[in-house]
């Protein structure tokens, strides 16, 4: 059987899950949010993720510099930490590489890696280096959450407004410039996404129910958010935060920008969930709230132009090809 006829890459996961077995008391949160929480000390869990950018699926070498791709490898699994309220601190990386290669590839590869190693202060200690046609970065980063900061995806509540930081829907509307050879401020914010860590923290302190990052579009981290913490959501289309640029962009490729908020993907923007009472504290964080969360009957409904809907899933790693 195909993966594709199996649901795709979250039924994939879905069945992976299933059959995995923990053997040890200390893993607090296994496979299912975006970083492992693991016990580490009286104050504080240890978080563990890895993310993986393959050639000619998540970048191509026509749009992205070598320091490019490795500043995105570092800064979707930063993302991640940064999702469950989180600080990275250690991160090991693998390359596997064409025979062929240039070292210059990889040199640049690395100034990418640690302009943001430093930027964040994540220590690089190791790594490993293999053959294959395509090029493959694979980054795995631990990070250290105090217990009070630490955010699931599964504490959602019923009731809690969900919100959005910055703006999303830029990631996309850039690859699809990239791709019909236009030009356009999204651009950047393609090829030089930028996580969250500045915010999650913030939000952290002030006592939030849920979180997630944006890597495969609104829609799909609220249904995320609302498979762990059995609920239900409504999201309301005309409230998501998306940029002048992104819309004049949007214009350019013929999308629809709320499309490109909602079903894109690698904004790496922070989706969350908070309690009504928090609103005033969030006010002062550049965040909006596109939505509530309900009970798990109701399911997920968009509504959009007056008009309730349910949602399509996200960004799908089997579906679709990003490059
Ligand atoms: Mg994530």
């Amino acid at each position: 059987m195909k993966i594709k006829d199996i649901g795709g890459e979250f039924a994939l996961i879905r069945r992976i899950k299933n059959k995995n077995k923990i053997f040890s008391k200390d893993v607090a949160v296994g496979i299912g949010d975006d970083a492992a929480v693991l016990k580490y000390d009286k104050n504080s869990y240890m978080l563990f993720t890895t993310d993986m950018l393959v050639e000619n699926d998540h970048f191509s070498l026509k749009y992205s510099s070598p320091e490019q791709i490795g500043m995105k490898a570092i800064e979707q699994n930063a993302s991640d930490i940064a999702a469950m309220g989180g600080l990275p601190k250690y991160a090991v990386v693998s390359l596997a590489l064409p025979s062929d290669i240039d070292a210059e590839f990889v040199d640049g590869l690395y100034n990418g890696i640690n302009k943001k190693a430093r930027e964040y202060k994540i220590n690089i200690v190791g790594g490993n280096i293999t053959h294959s046609r395509e090029i493959v970065v694979n980054v795995a980063m631990l990070g250290f959450a105090g217990k009070k900061s630490l955010v699931l995806r599964s504490g959602a509540k019923i009731g809690d407004l969900i919100f959005c930081s910055g703006d999303v829907g830029a990631s996309t509307a850039g690859l699809e410039l990239l791709r019909q050879g236009k030009s356009g401020k999204s651009i950047k914010r393609h090829l030089e996404p930028r996580c969250r860590l500045d915010l999650a923290g913030k939000l952290a302190k002030i006592g939030i129910n849920s979180m997630i990052d944006v890597s495969d579009g609104v829609a799909s981290e609220v249904k995320h958010i609302c498979d762990e913490s059995k609920a239900g959501a409504v999201i309301y289309a005309d409230r998501l935060p998306i940029s002048k640029n992104t819309v004049n962009d949007s214009k350019k490729i013929k999308k629809n920008p709320i499309d490109l908020a909602l079903y894109g993907g690698e904004d790496f923007e922070l989706v969350f969930t908070a309690n009504k009472k928090k609103l005033k504290q969030l006010k002062k964080y550049d965040v909006k709230a596109i939505g509530e969360v309900v009970d798990k009957k109701y399911g997920i409904k968009l509504v959009r132009n007056g008009k309730k809907s349910g949602i399509e899933s996200g960004f799908d790693h089997f579906r679709r090809i990003r490059v």
